[in-house]
């Protein structure tokens, strides 16, 4: 790996490093012990830019390359797996899909908060029926007049218990033979939205992995 570094790279992995030594490794085991989410520590991670690693500078990312990145989460993970967890959902699956796909105003609205970790995203596809089998998932979307109501069952979301952006993953035609598989984005504190108990995982506990049910949730068409 070290062969394929530039000089930027390594300047990236000493000082990635120097944090997570000062801020993160000496509180690691306890957060762990207590799984408990370290909001100190990952607010001064969002001034670093962790959680917008390749976002546009213009959204207020840190504009990284992928070797950048993977070296920032292997460093985080290197003093906690909680906290690698978290930066590497929220950057490669919550927020990634949104810079990729998402419209000009959705970049605005939901990737400028998370590049700047004021707002930590989530992946929502897992539900008690469907895991290895993505497809086999029961979430559904159906228009009604100006907004989608939403019914989901999201299991083990990385996240959860602290996301307030969350991608999920369901079917916008549930009426047909064949499923059409979306990704409607869902908002923490929109009614219906509900944050389900906490998994009591027995490593990275840190990182509040939870369910999230949907119950007749309105989300505008605008977050498909
Ligand atoms: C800590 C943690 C965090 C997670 N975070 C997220 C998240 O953020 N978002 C999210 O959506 N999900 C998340 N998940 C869920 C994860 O993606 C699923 O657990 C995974 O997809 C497997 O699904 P499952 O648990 O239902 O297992 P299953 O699909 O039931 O699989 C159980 C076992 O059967 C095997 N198996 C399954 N199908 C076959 C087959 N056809 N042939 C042979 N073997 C098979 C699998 O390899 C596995 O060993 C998380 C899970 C954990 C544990």
């Amino acid at each position: 790996m070290d062969s394929i570094l530039s000089e930027k790279h390594r300047i990236v992995r000493r000082s990635v490093r120097s944090f997570c030594e000062r801020e993160i490794r000496p509180i690691a085991g306890e957060i762990d012990k207590e799984a408990r989410f370290p909001w100190e520590v990952v607010e001064k991670m969002g001034k670093l830019g962790y959680f917008g690693i390749q976002a546009p500078r213009e959204l207020g990312g840190a504009d990284l390359d992928s070797i950048s990145y993977a070296i920032i989460v292997e460093e985080i993970s290197r003093a906690s797996g909680s906290l690698g967890l978290c930066v590497t959902v929220h950057n490669s699956v919550a927020l990634y899909p949104i810079l990729a796909f998402g419209s000009e105003a959705q970049q605005e609205k939901w990737a400028r908060p998370l590049a700047s970790g004021e707002k930590i995203g989530a992946f929502c596809l897992t539900e008690p029926n469907a895991g290895s089998d993505a497809s086999g998932i029961e979430a559904t979307a159906v228009s009604h007049e100006d907004a989608y109501v939403v019914n989901a069952n999201k299991v083990f979301v990385t996240n959860g218990g602290v996301a307030d952006i969350c991608l999920i993953f369901l079917n916008t035609n549930p009426s047909a033979d064949r499923k059409q598989i979306s990704v409607v984005v869902a908002e923490r504190g929109t009614e219906g939205f509900v944050v389900g108990d906490l998994e009591d995982l027995c490593g990275m506990r840190a990182n509040p992995v939870s369910s999230i049910r949907l119950y007749d949730c309105r989300l505008p068409l605008d977050n498909l």
